[in-house]
């Protein structure tokens, strides 16, 4: 049996940047043999083996063809005759289907040196419009790999965008679907996911309602952009400027969606886009099964980043009620990422990238100041159940009205 290196281990090698995780393909072996080496079989799908002592992943050379609609329908056949060049061309990239032996010596036979020279991601045959993950896994790299000059050729986008027109990304499982978003969305340049989804009709396929957002008009004094769609991706791309995690950029995406659904006679402004987004961000998150985390936060940003934005205005009164919200006596973190999605919005306008946001460490000061009412003052004052609820809010009031005195002295 041979044994090559493939994937993204080659290319990232041969672009010179880290390695994460190694791939490999055993050409001529059977999975008899593979079990009688010590390899531990995995997946259901395909027959792919995990070392036994480094764990890394070993698949046998295998063909497919497609049987049906979706994932499901794919039929693969392994043997040990099925040659390295049959296993490389089922692959998607060119850049993804070089093969490498322990000497380093390379198989190219679709040119994935020459693509990876030219910055390019080219499908490597028409086989491509067999799995429509494809299209979300070029669009990831795209995204991963713009800051090195990388593009799309011009008959991978008009096979990508074929294959959203057909449909076929409906077939597409929430579980699939996810695991390349959220890759996407903790690339360097996640808005770039989101530009070549839209470049391709995937976008108005998987999420119709950050599609609309393209072409609605927002008022140019808040948002000299004015679109709201650009306004969303340069959202994004502050998002992962300032290293946020995935529940703040997955916010950032959503947090408009309400601005699709305002009547035309009522642009440039949309009034109560927090509250008509709600069901929509909801829809998006459930269709993705994202985890809790992220569909929380993003509900809350869409339904309280304007509070964020004019929190320097909000009676005391209306602070403790976000706060509450939020409940930011046992969930710091969250009012954390919260206040990072509404700086992103800030900051993702055109031209206003490096304004200050005193917005944050106001809310911060708000928060603390909240946190500090003690509740055994309270207790030994006799307060119990409801009524000690009741108490405690009169008291974080109070300190919130202090608050808003000193900070404004
Ligand atoms: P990463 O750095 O993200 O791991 P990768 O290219 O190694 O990138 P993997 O998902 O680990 O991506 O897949 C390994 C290889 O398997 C790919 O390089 C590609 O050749 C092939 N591959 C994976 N998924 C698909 C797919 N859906 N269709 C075609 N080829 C695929
Ligand atoms: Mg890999």
């Amino acid at each position: 049996m041979q044994i090559f290196k493939v994937g993204g281990a080659v290319r990232d090698r041969l672009l010179g940047i880290p390695v994460t995780d190694v791939d490999r393909v055993v050409v001529g072996a059977t999975t008899e043999e593979m079990l009688a080496q010590g390899f531990r079989p995995v997946g259901a799908d395909f027959p792919v083996f995990l070392h036994p002592k480094t764990g890394e992943e070993y698949a046998l050379a295998r063909t497919e063809r497609k049987s049906g609609r979706g994932y499901g329908g794919f039929t693969f056949h392994a043997s040990p005759e099925v040659t390295l060049e049959e296993d490389l061309i089922r692959r998607d990239l060119t850049i993804n289907a070089i093969a490498e032996d322990d000497q380093q010596n390379l198989t190219d036979p679709y040119h994935g040196q020459r693509d990876l020279e030219a910055r390019i991601l080219r499908h490597v045959s028409p086989a491509f419009a067999e799995d429509p993950l494809r299209v979300l896994r070029v669009a990831r790299f795209a995204a991963r790999y713009a800051s090195l000059g990388f593009i799309v050729a011009p008959e991978t986008l008009e096979l990508m965008r074929q294959l959203s027109e057909s449909g076929e990304l409906q077939a597409l499982t929430a579980e699939r679907s996810w695991k390349e978003i959220s890759r996407a969305l903790m690339e360097d340049q996640p808005q770039v996911f989101i530009q070549v989804l839209r470049d391709c009709g995937a976008l108005k396929e998987l999420m119709p309602e950050v599609d609309a957002l393209f072409g609605v008009p927002q008022p140019e004094v808040h948002h000299p952009e004015i679109d709201t769609g650009l306004h969303t991706l340069s959202v994004l791309e502050q998002s992962a400027l300032h290293k946020q995690p995935l529940t703040v950029r997955w916010a950032c995406l959503l947090h408009d969606l309400g601005k699709g659904l305002t009547p035309e006679e009522e642009w440039p402004r949309h009034i109560a886009h927090e509250h008509t987004g709600l069901n929509l961000i909801k829809a998006v998150n459930e269709r993705f099964k994202a985890p809790k985390d992220c569909q929380e936060l993003a509900l809350l940003v869409g339904k309280y980043h304007t509070h964020c934005h004019r929190a320097l205005e909000l009676k005391a009164s209306t602070l403790l009620e976000l706060l509450q919200s939020f409940d930011v006596y046992r969930r710091p973190q969250r009012f954390e990422e919260f206040i990072g999605a509404c700086e992103m919005d800030a900051r993702g306008r055109k031209g206003l990238e490096q304004r200050s946001y005193p917005q944050a460490d106001y809310l911060r000061g708000a928060a603390q100041a909240a946190r500090e009412v003690a509740v055994q003052p309270l207790l030994e004052k006799g307060f119990k159940g409801p009524e000690l609820g009741e108490a405690l809010k009169r008291e974080r009031l109070k300190a919130l009205k202090a608050y808003k005195d000193r900070a404004s002295a």
